[in-house]
Formats: C-alpha cells, structure tokens, sequence
C-alpha cells in the first residue's frame, strides 16, 4: 500500500493528513506552527513530524507517493510563493525547500484557498461534479475554479480570486488588498458587519441589531433568519453583490456547480437561497438552474485538497 501526506499551513497550527493511495484518511494531527523570516523552521517541525508517523506506522519512506502543501498566499507558476505575510515570510520556492528539508518528492504546493477547493471538488460537496467554483467566505472571500478534476492556478496564482474581483467601483474604502470596491469587502465576516453599520447608520428602521453593542456576521444572518427586516435588507444587499461576483465567474468558466463555505456559511440552506436567487437575477434564463451547495469537508477541506494535489497526478 503506497500513501501520501496533505500538509495545511495555517498561522496557529499546520494540520497534518495521512492518507492512503485511494484517498482515505488514515490519521490527522497537528503541530504548532513555528513563526520565523522563512519557512525552515516550520519544515523542520513537520520533518518530525512525518517521520514519527512513518515510524509508528511502519510506512517506508518508498511508500509515500509524495506531499500536498497549501501556502498562505499566491503561488505562481513557477513553484514561488508571494507576500505570505500572515506567517512572516517573503517570497519563497516553498516546494523546493520543502523536498530539500523533509527529504521527500514531490512536493506540491498550492495557495490554501486553491487547495481547500480542489479538497471540496475531489472529496467533498463536489465530489460528483465535473468542474465547480468554491467560494469561502470566511475573514476574506476565497475562491478556486475545478475542471476536469484539476484546479485552476493560473500564472500569477490568482486564478479565482473572486474576493478581489471589483465589485463596486465607487466604493470610498480601501481592501485589505489595496484596492477600493472588492468583493470581500462586502461578503466576507467583517464585510457583512461593516455593510450592517452603514445601513443601521443610514436608516431608522427598527432592527434587533441595534440592541446589540456589537453585530458579528452571525448575529446578522441569526436576525434575518428569524424575520428581521433590516436584517434581510442587508443581507440581501450582501447577496446581491456576491449574486454579481458569480454570475461574472460564471461568464468566464461556467462550472456545473457553485460550493459555498467559510464560517459564514454556517448561516446554512438560507444563506444558499439567498446567494442562488441574487445569481439567477443577474445571468441567461438558460444558465439560471445550477446547483448551489454547502461546503461538506469544514476544516478538514485544506489537507484533503493538498492530498488530492499527489493522488491526482498518480491516478
Ligand atoms: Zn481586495
């Protein structure tokens, strides 16, 4: 039986996956992660890591077909990962250190939310689709494009990158990106809360939002659930701009599906509803029926996609 590991970097902990030649998950674990100017010092760790496991396995290194990694950031073509500035680093050849340190090849790396997406498609709400767009909506908005089992990652590492797609060109405020008028800065956690400020600002409307001291994205998607008015103004104002980014992926790569997930999709079958209603508004009558769905694998989803990463160049 030959195996491969999926390796998720995260800033407080680096998931770990074992997995079997056909995909199933043997063991999962984590470590802290190491912070420094490079990568070597987290390599290290997951060095050690993986040699343990191979140890209390039994598993010769022979056996392991390779490793899957995500990165936090953009990866380009040529193997380099850019500004994964939440970790400290610069740019890196992640993958080359990596083989260089652990002592094992390939491996192949992808940026986290590219990787989640392949995860989502290979083993999770996509798993029968033939191509899908995932879009996470979490503290940023992420995204990734499948076809044919493989994902899209462009040159310059963007390719779906829906969370940066201009949105609202008129927009006064700056994205944690630089630029005005981006997606996340209305579909992501902290762009719905943003976007409930400025309507409880701007109108009178009763609302229960304004009883709390704080509203969070749950708080929102919690009160227009329940039938509040205000509430449901803003998220469907929310929607529609998300509804806008999906129909524009769509025109581009017309995937059999759309896989919604991040925290904020905790919000559910209504929150679905809402997305899907928003999207029919704005494309072809003839390409208003596709599926939306949850995603399925939650935290899991980085570590399956970076073994997908291996399983999939294998098969
Ligand atoms: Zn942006």
């Amino acid at each position: 039986m030959d195996y491969c590991f999926g390796i998720d970097i995260g800033g407080t902990t680096v998931k770990i996956g074992l997995f079997s030649e056909v995909g199933e998950m043997v063991m999962r674990w984590e470590v802290p992660t190491r912070k420094g100017n490079d990568p070597s010092g987290l390599l290290k760790d997951v060095k050690d890591a993986l040699e343990n496991c191979m140890s209390e396995k039994k598993i010769a290194k022979e056996n392991i077909l390779g490793i899957g990694m995500t990165a936090p950031g953009p990866v380009t073509a040529d193997g380099v990962l850019h500004n994964a500035v939440n970790i400290g680093w610069g740019a890196v050849c992640l993958a080359e250190e990596a083989e260089q340190i652990i002592g094992i090849s390939p491996v192949c790396i992808g940026n986290d939310a590219r990787v989640a997406a392949l995860g989502e498609a290979a083993f999770g709400a996509g798993k029968d689709a033939k191509s899908m767009l995932m879009v996470t909506l979490g503290t940023g908005v992420g995204g990734g494009v499948v076809l044919n089992g493989h994902i899209l990652m462009g040159e310059s590492g963007v390719a779906g990158e829906i969370g940066h797609m201009t949105i609202d060109p008129y927009e006064t405020e700056t994205c944690g990106c630089g630029k005005k008028g981006c997606l996340e800065q209305y579909a992501s956690a902290t762009g719905m809360v943003r976007a409930a400020e400025r309507f409880l600002k701007k109108t009178e409307t009763e609302s229960v939002l304004r009883q709390l001291e704080k509203v969070t994205a749950k708080d929102l998607w919690d009160a227009a659930k329940a039938g509040d008015r205000l509430a449901n103004e803003i998220t469907d104002f929310v929607c529609d701009r998300l509804g806008s980014a999906i129909a524009n992926a769509v025109y581009l790569v017309d995937p059999e599906m759309i896989v919604i997930g991040g925290g904020v999709s905790a919000a559910g079958e209504f929150l679905l509803d809402k997305v899907a209603k928003a999207y029919q508004a704005k494309v072809f009558a003839h390409s208003r029926n596709k599926k939306f769905a949850l995603a399925k694998l939650g935290n899991d989803a980085g570590i399956m996609g970076a073994a997908a990463l291996i399983l999939s160049k294998t098969e």
